[in-house]
């Protein structure tokens, strides 16, 4: 079988879901389980009305407009929303009464979106021919503890996942909801905002599926962000590693934890553009082909900070870097690249006020200073620990555009090279980049 996901953007209209309705029919021998996302934007649309609501505005009717055109569009009776909107409208005035918006209230009006699409993109599939049941992913077995707006599924997944599965009629496609789930108690909770991917994944793994198809809006993973970088093309396959930095430092395709679902169960997780669904887009596996190209793509992420802390105490002494991450970790601050020399760590973490307490208490251990506005830019690809000179072609790169790099992350045997510069240099930067190692 196959899990195919389909986000936002996919399914965003009836002309998007027409597209998403032929993709399907078209592997419909293959046993796919379909997951989606809401509609593009109505998520946002239910955070902000419950954000309204508990600020004091009672305002359920735009989001509710918003879906009941799009089912219309797709030709559903309005009967088929409205206990949903019902359920919607309740718990928004619950909200707005009590004028207070808890992590699960939030996730439990978060949820409508997946809810309400799986229902329109079901009932719109089987008028057209391709007879298709929305489930909420529940009803697969996917319960989850009660972090609300983290939410991972509890152990057993596979085998209630499994259980469920074998129970499903086989002529009929299953529509799924990404992102949301259920604890123990019935209570809604979401595994985070752009989720649905990692709802794809898991599902994969426990049903042992022989892919997952991520199908979004762009020709898979490119090797540049395409808005820099005019001639960025699509790199056809990648190792899991490779896209896991990638995923991380922000190539926007895909959400950092997606992959390691499939990682762990070996199943190749492929990216496709429902807007040019013949594209063989990025397949991302354990075991590639070698790839011609000395590295593999550059990404960047940008209004990150640079904490330095210098102290003389540091020299020679046992457990200043531990006392370092300590307080870091004690504030929440996730640190991203890290250096150290005898008499200072420099460390990289988005500019945010968890970082700015972390800062405050760090200067009792030596002299510290932020610096913001800064961008991490990685360069990822397998030969750059074995290639010699490779490095010194990047850094030379960047240095005859008048880039200064300001801190370096170079491990041993490993496949990225992460550089910190100021945010303004991003694109010359990326661009020479790429000129260099792709064209
Ligand atoms: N609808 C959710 C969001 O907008 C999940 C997703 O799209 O993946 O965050
Ligand atoms: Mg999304």
């Amino acid at each position: 079988m196959l899990v195919m996901k389909f986000g936002g953007s996919s399914v965003a209209n009836r002309a998007q879901i027409e597209k998403v309705l032929g993709i399907v029919a078209g592997r419909a021998s293959r046993r796919p389980v379909v997951v989606s996302s809401a509609h593009k934007g109505v998520t946002d649309a239910l955070v902000s009305a419950a954000k309204v609501a508990a600020a004091g505005t009672y305002e359920p009717e735009a989001v509710i407009g918003r879906q009941l055109s799009i089912a219309r569009e797709l030709g559903c009776p309005d009967a088929l929303l409205e206990p949903l909107f019902a359920e919607l409208r309740d718990l928004l005035r619950g909200v707005h009464l009590v004028r207070e918006l808890s992590p699960r209230s939030l996730d439990y009006i978060s949820s409508f979106g997946e809810r309400m699409s799986v229902r329109c993109i079901a009932d719109y599939f089987t008028r057209e021919g391709t007879p298709a049941t929305a489930y909420d992913v529940w009803d697969l077995g996917f319960i989850t503890d009660s972090k609300f707006g983290h939410a991972r599924p509890t152990v057993g997944f596979a085998e209630r996942a499994r259980a469920a599965y074998a129970a499903l009629p086989l002529d009929c496609i299953p529509v799924v909801t990404g992102f949301i789930g259920k604890n123990e108690r019935g209570e809604i909770t979401t595994v985070g905002r752009n989720g649905s991917d990692l709802t794809a994944t898991l599902l994969g793994a426990a049903l042992d599926a022989e892919e997952v198809e991520i199908w979004s809006d762009t020709d898979g993973v490119m090797t540049a962000d395409p808005r820099i970088v005019a001639t960025a093309r699509n790199i056809p396959y990648m190792r899991f590693d490779e896209a896991a930095e990638l995923a991380y430092f922000g190539s926007r395709v895909l959400h950092p934890s997606t992959l390691l679902p499939a990682m762990e169960c070996r199943i190749p997780v492929r990216v496709l553009n429902t807007n040019r669904p013949a594209h063989p887009g990025t397949v991302i596996q354990e075991v590639t082909p070698p790839n011609p190209n000395p590295v593999t793509s550059i990404a960047y992420t940008e209004n990150q900070s640079v904490l330095t802390i210098g102290s003389t105490r540091m020299f020679g002494e046992v457990g200043f870097v531990g006392e370092v991450f300590a307080a870091c970790a004690r504030h929440g601050v996730v640190v991203d690249m890290v250096t150290t020399s005898e008499v200072s760590i420099s460390l990289t973490a988005q500019g945010n006020a968890a970082l700015g307490l972390a800062a405050e208490e760090l200067r009792s251990l030596g002299t510290v200073s932020v610096r913001t506005g800064r961008t991490v830019l990685v360069v990822v690809g397998q030969h750059l620990a074995t290639r010699a000179g490779i490095a010194a072609e990047i850094l030379r790169a960047v240095a005859e555009q008048g880039v200064n790099v300001e801190m370096i992350g170079y491990a041993a045997g490993s496949i990225n090279l992460s550089m910190v510069i100021v945010d303004a240099d991003v694109a010359r930067a990326v661009d020479v980049l790429h000129r260099t190692l792709f064209d």
